[in-house]
């Protein structure tokens, strides 16, 4: 068997397990949005089929699989239960992390646990620091053989039900001094577990979409860490945070899968009332489709070059991927809602949920205004670099 076949075997594994489990999927996806439940019983599944394990190297028991598959899985996914989409997206964030930047003994503590289905998730933002980190103010002091840290997180998906957190912190020592788009080089990573002592969480928000990702506050009093919780040196968590954003795991893939339903209703909505005998709704249709064929193909060209290519590659790629994807996804949604006409406002229609859904991917980390702020640095650059040429 050849390593495409290999590859493409993993693909089309993934389609066939969730083929399986779509009346759960479905009914995790009216639950969260109708109820605010927050989906264990389908995690427990997909934890079970090995689909939280995905990315992880088999020696720590995982799949060994790549970028692609990880934006595979969250497409499919959030086709029914958008929500579950960011939850695995949060997670597997966390597992890139640890990957990427974690001690050899970090990697041997929890690339195993998060293998096994333990729960992944990630807190940067704050009260006072949200797009740009140079307001952050939960802070992290050394104490007796390890570090304290206090402060709030405003917003962490997964809070209270994930097993461990990837949360940024403002050290007290810093290795580095460097600024980008991202904030300052004071910052660290450190890994916090559910069950440390000094960590609790807020109210659940009840946002427009997303329901059910149980995204709420996260406080720190006096949470004690040992000193191997910190992801690499101290100082390095804007570093961190940047090569992270490049992993192509971004909020806007989960638009891929929501869109694709919202195109699929509204083609079998369209043909089942005679709408397609306008051509105005077959050029809706037909624009919503060259919208979604151009965004997948952009999303998984940045998978590609989050596996193979070049940091840079990977950056403007997934930056680029980004924006496209939120903005289409809105606009998809949007044509759906259309042609469905009166009924695509009832909550009773799928529609309507994606549409609430896809609004919030533009706003998920990294904001789809600072994916412009590094496309124009990054693509300024390299034009700056072949004109010398
Ligand atoms: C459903 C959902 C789930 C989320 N889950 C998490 C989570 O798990 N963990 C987590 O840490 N956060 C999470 N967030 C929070 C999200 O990451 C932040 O909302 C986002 O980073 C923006 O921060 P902010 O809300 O403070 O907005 P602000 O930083 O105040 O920004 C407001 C506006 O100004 C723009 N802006 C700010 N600075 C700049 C700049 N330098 N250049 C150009 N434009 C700029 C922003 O793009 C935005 O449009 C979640 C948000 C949502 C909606």
């Amino acid at each position: 068997m050849t390593i495409t076949e290999l590859k493409d075997n993993m693909t089309t594994s993934i389609d066939h397990t969730l083929d399986k489990i779509i009346p759960l999927l479905e009914e995790s996806g009216n639950q969260a949005d109708q109820e605010c439940i927050f989906p264990d019983k389908l995690l427990k599944v997909l934890k079970e089929i090995g689909l939280l394990s995905l990315l992880i190297p088999r020696k720590y028991g995982g799949r060994g699989g790549r970028t692609t598959d990880v934006i595979h899985l969250i497409e499919k996914v959030s086709a029914y239960c958008a929500t579950t989409g960011t939850i695995l997206m949060f997670h597997y964030q966390v597992v890139k992390r640890i990957l990427q930047f974690g001690s050899v003994k970090q990697k041997e503590k929890y690339l195993p646990m998060l293998a096994k289905g333990k729960l992944g998730a990630s807190a940067w933002t704050e009260p006072n620091s949200g797009a740009n980190k140079h307001g952050l103010a939960a802070n992290l002091k050394r104490s007796q053989n390890g570090y304290v840290i206090n402060g709030q997180k405003s917003f962490c998906t997964s809070a209270g039900k994930a097993d461990i957190y990837t949360v940024l912190v403002k050290s007290e020592e810093t290795h580095h001094e460097m600024s980008d788009t991202f904030g300052l080089g004071n910052q660290s990573f450190v890994i916090l577990e559910l069950t440390d002592k000094g960590i609790s969480f807020g109210e659940t928000w009840n946002g427009m979409g997303m329901k059910g990702t149980s995204t709420s506050e996260i406080i720190l009093e006096n949470c004690y860490i040992p000193t191997d919780r910190i992801i690499g040196e101290h100082g390095d968590g804007t570093a961190i945070m940047k090569a992270n954003r490049n992993s192509a795991i971004h909020p806007g893939i989960i638009g891929l899968g929501l869109s694709s339903k919202a195109f699929q209703v509204a083609l079998t909505y369209a043909k089942k009332r005679n709408l397609t005998n306008h051509q105005v709704i077959r050029f809706y249709l037909s624009d919503m489709k060259t919208h979604l064929e151009a965004t997948k193909l952009i999303v998984y060209k940045a998978g590609e070059y989050a596996d193979n290519g070049t940091p840079k590659e990977a950056e403007l790629y997934t930056m680029m991927s980004k924006v496209l994807v939120a903005n289409n996804s809105i606009h998809i949604t949007n044509m759906a809602l259309q042609i469905l006409g009166g009924k695509g406002y009832l909550q009773e229609y799928i529609v309507e949920r994606l549409y609430r859904d896809a609004r919030a991917l533009a706003l998920m980390g990294p904001t789809s205004e600072l994916c412009k702020e590094i496309i124009f640095k990054e693509s300024s650059e390299k034009e700056s670099s072949e004109d010398k040429t």
